[in-house]
């Protein structure tokens, strides 16, 4: 697993690195999906390498425990990982709480060769005790500790934790270097041009996709009626139909493509913005209409007609 772009990022990061400072505080801001995680998991690798290489040298002990914690999370394997690293991240929908960083206090006061690194996900989940406990933490840094706090917006953190902070601000992602990363996972061209235009400068898209194929060609179905311009009756009754037998995860995920592919449309001039605002207002009531069980069929052709009838 390679970072893909963030050169400049990198850049920054090492140069804070090559100043051996006893203890580190990093926010690393940016969009959903850009390698936040995965650049902070070598900036981790790079602090507890025995060698001290900027993001480790691959081959001591340490790096290769690393290495291991990285394969776990992106590959699914399942190998003895680097004990001196903690990830922390809220359950889906939920804040992260003081427990969790009360066991973040104790795990950097465990015993260490190198040190202890604390990765923090979405940080702005923390409650409000969540972050006064973390906020004490970081006034007074233990020595070779490293925490990385990662975020989509520093606003939503305590003004008092992000001055406490290298900033790191995440650039997204260009649409040659996602092209590039499409195409050496194996993706044919043509799709991995449809797939890194409609990007956004982040690997979100490609998360939903790679798993789930055979939704994305689903997803384009429903956008290609969307974006004719007469009424096809039968192509939404038929759609709908085969959209009914999914499940709610399943329609969200094809939902939520939809609504990438028409925002580029719209930003492209081909949807219009009006059509595009009519979606989301609708797109918002059909998913509190699926979560309150209404039928599947009915809320998908509902979308449609409300948004090419209004
Ligand atoms: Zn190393």
């Amino acid at each position: 697993m390679e970072v893909i772009g963030h050169h400049r990022e990198k850049e920054l990061i090492s140069k804070y690195l090559n100043r051996n400072f006893p203890s580190y505080s990093f926010l690393f801001e940016g969009k959903e999906g850009i390698g936040k995680k995965l650049l902070a998991l070598y900036t981790a690798k790079g602090f507890l390498c025995e060698k001290n290489t900027n993001f480790g040298c691959g081959e001591c002990k340490s790096c290769r425990l690393t290495d291991n914690l990285i394969s776990n999370i992106y590959n699914g394997t399942n190998l003895t990982y680097n004990p001196d690293i903690k990830l922390v991240s809220s359950q889906e929908g939920k804040d992260i709480k003081i427990s969790q960083i009360r066991e973040v206090i104790d795990f950097i006061k465990l015993k260490s060769s190198k040190g202890k690194v604390v990765i923090i996900e979405n940080a702005e989940k923390m409650n409000m005790e969540a972050s006064n406990a973390l906020l004490k933490t970081l006034e007074e840094p233990p020595k070779n500790v490293m925490f990385i706090l990662t975020t989509t917006n520093q606003n939503k953190l305590l003004p008092t934790i992000v001055s406490r902070c290298f900033k790191i601000k995440f650039k997204q992602l260009l649409k040659d270097e996602i092209y590039r990363f499409l195409t050496e996972r194996g993706f044919s061209e043509k799709e991995a041009k449809e797939i890194s235009a409609i990007s956004e400068g982040s690997l979100s898209l490609f998360s939903l996709i790679k798993d789930n194929p055979k939704l994305y060609q689903l997803a384009k179905d429903f956008a290609v009626l969307m974006l004719d311009n007469n009424f096809r009756i039968e192509g939404i009754i038929n759609l709908a139909d085969i959209l009914d037998k999914l499940d709610n995860r399943e329609i969200f995920i094809i939902f939520q493509i939809v609504q990438v592919v028409l925002h580029k449309k719209t930003l492209k001039g081909d949807f219009d913005i009006e059509s595009y605002e009519t979606f989301l207002k609708e797109y918002e009531k059909f998913q509190q209409a699926i979560k309150s069980g209404v039928k599947k069929k009915l809320a998908v052709e509902g979308l449609y007609f409300n948004v090419k009838g209004g």
